[in-house]
């Protein structure tokens, strides 16, 4: 992907530290944090503080080239959105389907801060209902 071109297609003026913050989230295979990306930029010698990638990030995410993860105790990491999966939900009743992004990843963090096991694939078996047949058997 060319991060230049892709910024502006998504309306969004391309400056040096907006280009490094996408380059920086989209070769991670996990999710990083504002202080994992301000690791890299120093390391890398780019001069840039801590409010500065959390204004870019704020903007990736309403432009939806990134999501935000809740990962608790006021901690946020970020992830290329294109980068997730998703699954399907089936409705039992009229077999409608719909694609959800994957809801795992707060939970692979939670699991891993508390008992240090990363998980490397999960398969989820979700039953689902859709809004219109709650509504129906409802009325
Ligand atoms: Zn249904
Ligand atoms: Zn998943």
């Amino acid at each position: 992907m060319n991060r230049e071109i892709y910024l502006r297609e998504k309306g969004i003026k391309v400056t040096k530290s907006r280009m490094l913050i996408l380059e920086i989230i989209s070769k991670s295979s996990e999710a990083v944090d504002a202080n994992e990306i301000l690791k890299i930029c120093k390391e890398q010698n780019f001069n840039v503080n801590l409010s500065t990638i959390y204004r870019c990030l704020e903007l990736f995410e309403q432009k939806e080239i990134i999501e935000k993860f809740d990962i608790g105790e006021g901690k946020y990491d970020f992830r290329l959105k294109e980068n997730g999966h998703k699954h399907l939900l089936e409705c039992s009743l009229c077999n409608k389907t719909i694609e959800v992004d994957c809801p795992m990843h707060q939970v692979e963090q939670l699991i891993k801060s508390k008992t240090g096991f990363v998980i490397l694939e999960h398969d989820l078996k979700m039953k689902a209902v859709c809004e219109e047949c709650i509504k129906s058997k409802h009325s």
